[in-house]
């Protein structure tokens, strides 16, 4: 090689060093930047002035670059900086990961996200006192702590069952009262808000509701525990974003709670996504849980996602259980009878046990160590039966 190509390489390299300083130098101030910005409350993002700034680069540019590659190389330098200071916003988020160690949420002295696994079960509406009895009675003797059922029931269609409102919500109050349950029930409206509030242990914030700010706003001032669906096709920064809004409102006891997003497959109502399962316990100091039921739309599979959530991570699952799921006013292919999920209870904690045996011999002490030990503490949490 000649040694004119290796000074003009060296050089080349000396200025691309020299380059990534300059860079560097410039992520920094974009940082300052967007701390003051924060403080500001005003948007990270600020499309005028980069246009301006971009016009101002092919004004000087001397060349040999082309005005299109400057506007290129600069869109680049701009696009990094706005995702390290959104990066940087998300460690900052109170439920975030970097703002302290993960939270529990202790609603009346039982805590999700603490060493017990939770089961928040019941049917997927209030419908009529028997209904709603035969359905805490069954729960409640099972152990069940958290029982659900929907007073405003958010339907696709508008002619389907609505829900019976305050008077579901009175229901629900006495009869969890007569079984020692704690209940957990969705606020639709700003209007329901803080009626729910009123009535509930847990306030349910639903999947259609994910992106309502006024409403997550309207929870938090509550300052009630909310449980936080994730949208049908929200992504980890939403969803953290959302319950953001509910943490700022006024309530830091917060669950998340997956239930299947929208893809092309049809076999399942939605598709369980428990990538997420640690993905928000890595980037959230939230409990996270899982919503078989409605990620599934039916009932044959249910045991295996439960299991499934709760191997990977998932602090509890939530299941629609009715006392007669063929005759229920909603959602009846999904629910199962309180013996299908006296079933489910008993299978997920025998194959914890199976799994926590095959993986714990093998290298409890290495990189899985901490799942393993997930697994085995449920396991033998859950007691058996
Ligand atoms: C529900 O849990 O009753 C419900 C409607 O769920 P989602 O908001 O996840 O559809
Ligand atoms: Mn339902």
């Amino acid at each position: 090689m000649s040694t004119q190509l290796d000074t003009l390489r060296a050089e080349i390299e000396e200025l691309s060093l020299h380059l990534l300083q300059t860079l560097n130098r410039r992520a920094h101030r974009a940082l300052d930047i967007a701390r003051e910005k924060q403080r500001l409350g005003a948007p990270l993002r600020d499309p005028y002035r980069e246009s301006q700034l971009l016009d101002r680069l092919v004004q000087n540019n001397e060349g040999p670059l082309d005005a299109p590659s400057v506007r290129a190389v600069f869109r680049g330098i701009l696009d990094a900086s706005v995702t390290l200071m959104e990066g940087r916003r998300q460690q900052g988020l109170r439920v975030g990961a970097a703002a302290g160690p993960a939270v529990g949420v202790t609603v009346r002295g039982h805590t999700i996200g603490g060493a017990e696994p939770i089961y928040i079960a019941g049917p997927c509406s209030i419908e009529n006192e028997d209904q709603l009895e035969a359905a805490a009675r069954g729960l409640a003797a099972l152990g069940v702590r958290f029982f659900r059922a929907g007073a405003f029931k958010p339907r696709t269609s508008p002619y389907a069952f609505q829900g019976l409102g305050d008077r579901g919500l009175r229901l629900l109050r006495d009869t969890a009262a007569r079984h020692g349950l704690l209940t957990v029930t969705e606020a639709t409206s700003t209007d329901n808000a803080d009626t729910v509030a009123e009535y509930a242990d847990v306030i349910q914030i639903g999947a259609r509701n994910m992106y309502n700010y006024d409403l997550l706003r309207a929870v938090g001032r509550t300052g009630k525990p909310v449980l936080l669906k994730r949208g049908f096709a929200a992504t980890l920064d939403e969803w953290l974003n959302a319950a953001e809004y509910i943490a700022l409102s006024g309530s830091e006891r917060i669950v998340l709670c997956e239930r299947g997003i929208r893809t092309f497959s049809r076999e399942t109502r939605a598709t369980l996504d428990l990538s997420i399962v640690p993905l928000a316990r890595a980037a959230s100091r939230l409990p996270v849980l899982v919503d078989v039921s409605h990620a599934a739309g039916r009932r044959d599979i249910l045991t295996p996602l439960a299991r499934a959530a709760f191997a990977c991570g998932a602090h509890g699952v939530m299941v629609e259980v009715h006392p007669d799921p063929d005759v229920a006013l909603s959602d009846g292919e999904q629910q199962i009878t309180i013996e299908d999920f006296a079933a489910l209870q008993r299978a997920v904690r025998e194959g914890l046990f199976e799994l926590a045996a095959a993986l714990a011999p093998a290298a409890p002490q290495r990189s899985n160590g901490e799942h393993v030990s997930h697994v085995a503490r449920l396991a033998v949490a859950g007691g058996q039966s």
